[in-house]
């Protein structure tokens, strides 16, 4: 997979680029002809903190953000995105002026939980919820459902890539569209085209990475 991958830099910011790779792939809700890869943004502190800052300028200086919540390994640049934050004077209701960031956990039904000693950084905090990358909006769907389960109020959702404008009423603000991949294409499972013609599935692929069949 690693040899078929090609960079695509942001138009904002040519130190920050996604690897994508073609072929036929699923995802748990679509099938994609790109496998896009997020992990060097994720992971290398130069990018994610590049990342950050272009994501950090979005942010509205009028609202309030109290908690990051990080989806899909999204931590490096959620502590990045907290501190830029802090240093625009982001409003907060945190009493020690510091924000939160957070990163949920999956039970055995994948479904997104917070344990008891993460629920006070959730419940009636004013939540930044951000993702790597969003195909069908399903992710964010069940996040901002879980958050505001546990209480917390979603201010504003934000990725790294997404072809999915909203979600919900929410807005998706993000780094990298479908447009940044020429020919980019995600269909329902039942609708997609390669499968029709019977070609087989690559790999199952998710915010961790993918894995062949
Ligand atoms: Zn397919």
């Amino acid at each position: 997979m690693e040899r078929r991958m090609v960079k695509f830099y942001s138009k904002e910011n040519n130190k920050l680029a996604m690897h994508a790779a073609q072929g036929h792939f699923a995802t748990s809700n679509s099938h994609i002809n790109y496998y896009i890869d997020v992990t060097s943004i994720k992971t290398r502190v130069r990018e994610a903190k590049e990342a950050a800052s272009i994501l950090s300028a979005r942010v509205n200086l009028m609202s309030y953000v109290d908690t990051i919540v990080c989806m899909d390994g999204t931590e490096v640049i959620g502590a990045f995105l907290a501190e830029l934050l802090e240093q625009r004077k982001v409003l907060s209701t945190n009493t020690h002026e510091t924000l939160y960031v957070v990163e949920p956990e999956l039970n055995n039904s994948n479904q997104i939980i917070f344990r008891d000693n993460m629920r006070d950084k959730i419940a009636g905090k004013h939540i930044l919820l951000l993702l790597d990358t969003t195909t069908t909006g399903e992710t964010v769907r069940r996040s901002v459902e879980a958050i505001r389960y546990y209480g917390g109020i979603v201010e504003k959702v934000v990725s790294l890539f997404s072809t999915v404008q909203e979600m919900n009423g929410m807005p998706i603000d993000t780094i990298f569209t479908a447009e940044d991949i020429p020919g980019y294409q995600a269909y329902g499972p039942q609708e997609c085209p390669f499968c029709k013609k019977g070609m087989p599935i690559e790999a199952m692929v998710n915010g961790f990475g993918y894995s062949k069949l």
